[in-house]
């Protein structure tokens, strides 16, 4: 069993108080690097979901909102308590992720960076005053917290996905109830045990963990919850539209990606190389951002293959709690099938291995070298699906037109990247392609200074930047006529 200061109380946290009233009904959490369950965690019954939404409903104040200057410091004493424990929270996250240690110290210090680009753009979300012509009415426009938020995050960045959306749920003033996800309950419990020494108001965030029906439909039909914020699978996404429909709750969902990486035959090879291996082996690939499909351009393909298979060759797999793991262990079985079968797929239809193993070849555990197949094609699984593992597929383009549409094939519009050295061409493949992020000649993901979202099925509004400072809050406008 896992033993760490910030894990003291292991269950769910409602109007300010660590609460369990499960009755010992639990769930486990395993550490997928060793296969071991590394603790017990409540299935909260529906009655504490309701408890945490009358908590929150307690903690909302409209007539008398609380002012910016208490918001910006709740956010700056987050910032700050989770720089303080960023060693600890990495920790207990790479444990129950398997993401290596460092990377999850790294996922810390990105969750921080959030609260702080709130905090110091939370100003904008004063009210303004708009003169009125001819009519002489003065409008104020003011930007009210639109109320309780139900907040529910995946587990491939168990603090980072919360922090997007806690920051900017505070910055308007917004009480939440916090759902994580099974696999990785215990960063969260972390993230709130020190939040519980930072005097926020009872009931303003609100920790609850269980079954997703349970969870879910309260959080859908409760009518003190006018929102929710949900990253996760598109499938997910969808039932979330339909059990809100009654109701029309504001949505904010980040979905499911399939990023398209295109390598022209004019790009730096190496670079392009390298950014790829840092995007693509990002939490052992399971990311919504991480390039899903390679369209490398037939002149340079043999070129970039070698490149990628020397890099990948590198690579270390293993529990990332060692020292000089590159690639922790996927998540969960269903993960692990999952990549397998799109290798199995794209093998069986004509693709080469250029690195990893056969998927005989890959033994017991939840380890999956990285791999790398090229002669990929549109009719392969890894093609068409989110892999969301260590396979890199490599298909072949000849022109601009036939990437742009190539890339757009597919239902999702999150990420993509092109590497190229024309900047007109970069741009004119940017504007053609349908997605919220073009890294140009970079493999960058989304920052906190910048807005991200989905396009088509990937989702629905922006987190990060001054669009995301804007999600949870609903613009109110007094005119004044005399
Ligand atoms: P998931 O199965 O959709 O689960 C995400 C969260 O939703 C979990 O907390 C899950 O709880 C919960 N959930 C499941 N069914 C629910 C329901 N009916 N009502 C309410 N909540 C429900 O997704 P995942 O497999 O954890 O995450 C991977 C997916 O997330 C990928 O598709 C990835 O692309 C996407 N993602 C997108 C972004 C982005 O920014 N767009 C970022 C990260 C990940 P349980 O764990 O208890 O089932």
């Amino acid at each position: 069993m896992i033993e760490s200061p910030l894990l003291q109380n292991l269950t769910g946290y409602i109007g300010g108080r660590w609460t369990d009233s499960a009755g010992g009904s639990t769930f486990d959490v395993y550490n997928p690097a060793t296969g071991e369950v590394i603790a017990k965690v409540p299935s909260m019954p529906e009655q504490d979901i309701l408890d945490a939404v009358e908590a929150g409903k307690q903690a909302l104040r409209l007539t008398n909102p609380y002012p910016l200057e208490t918001r910006r410091k709740w956010l700056e004493d987050i910032r700050d308590a989770l720089k303080d424990n960023r060693e600890e929270i990495g920790r207990i996250l790479c444990m129950e992720h398997g993401k290596p240690w460092k990377e999850g110290q790294g996922e810390v210090d990105y969750a921080a960076g959030f609260f702080d680009y709130c905090a110091r753009h939370i100003q904008a979300l004063d009210a303004h005053t708009i003169p009125e012509k001819p009519k002489d009415c003065t409008w104020t426009v003011h930007y009210r917290p639109i109320g309780v938020t139900g907040l529910i995050v995946p587990w491939n960045f168990p603090i980072g996905m919360i922090a997007k959306k806690l920051s900017a749920a505070l910055a308007a003033g917004c009480p939440s109830v916090i759902k994580p996800a099974s696999e990785t309950p215990l960063t969260m419990i972390a993230f709130f045990s020190i939040m519980d020494k930072l005097g926020l108001p009872d009931g303003m965030v609100n920790l609850v963990m269980g079954k997703a029906s349970v969870i879910g439909k309260v959080l859908c039909e409760h009518k003190d919850v006018p929102m929710l914020s949900f990253t996760g699978s598109t499938e997910v996404g969808r039932k979330l539209i339909v059990d809100t429909a009654e109701q029309v709750k504001k949505l904010s969902l980040e979905l499911g990606g399939n990023a398209p990486y295109i390598v022209f035959d004019d790009a730096d090879l190496d670079a392009a190389a390298d950014n790829l291996i840092a995007n693509k082996f990002r939490g052992g690939g399971q990311t919504c951002v991480c390039a899903n499909r390679i369209f490398v351009h037939e002149k340079v393909a043999d070129a970039f293959g070698e490149k990628l298979a020397e890099r990948v060759n590198k690579m270390t797999v293993g529990d990332g709690m060692n020292d000089g793991v590159d690639i922790g262990p996927l998540v969960n079985k269903a993960g692990f099938d999952k990549v397998k079968r799109h290798l199995e797929d794209a093998l069986a239809k004509g693709g080469k291995l250029v690195a990893g193993k056969q998927p005989d070849e890959l033994g017991e555990g939840l380890f999956f070298p990285p791999t790398v197949v090229q002669g990929v094609d549109r009719n392969m699984a890894c093609y068409q699906e989110e892999t969301f593992g260590p396979l890199v597929p490599m298909a072949l383009f000849r022109t601009e037109e036939e990437v742009i549409e190539a890339g757009n094939d597919t239902e999702f519009g999150l990420a993509s990247y092109v590497f190229t050295a024309d900047a007109e061409r970069a741009q004119r493949v940017a504007a053609g392609l349908r997605f919220g992020h073009v890294g140009w000649n970079t493999g960058t993901g989304p920052t906190p200074e910048a807005p991200f979202g989905g396009m088509k099925a990937s989702g629905i509004g922006r987190e990060g930047g001054l669009e995301g400072l804007f999600e949870f809050v609903e613009a109110q406008t007094v005119p004044r006529g005399f």
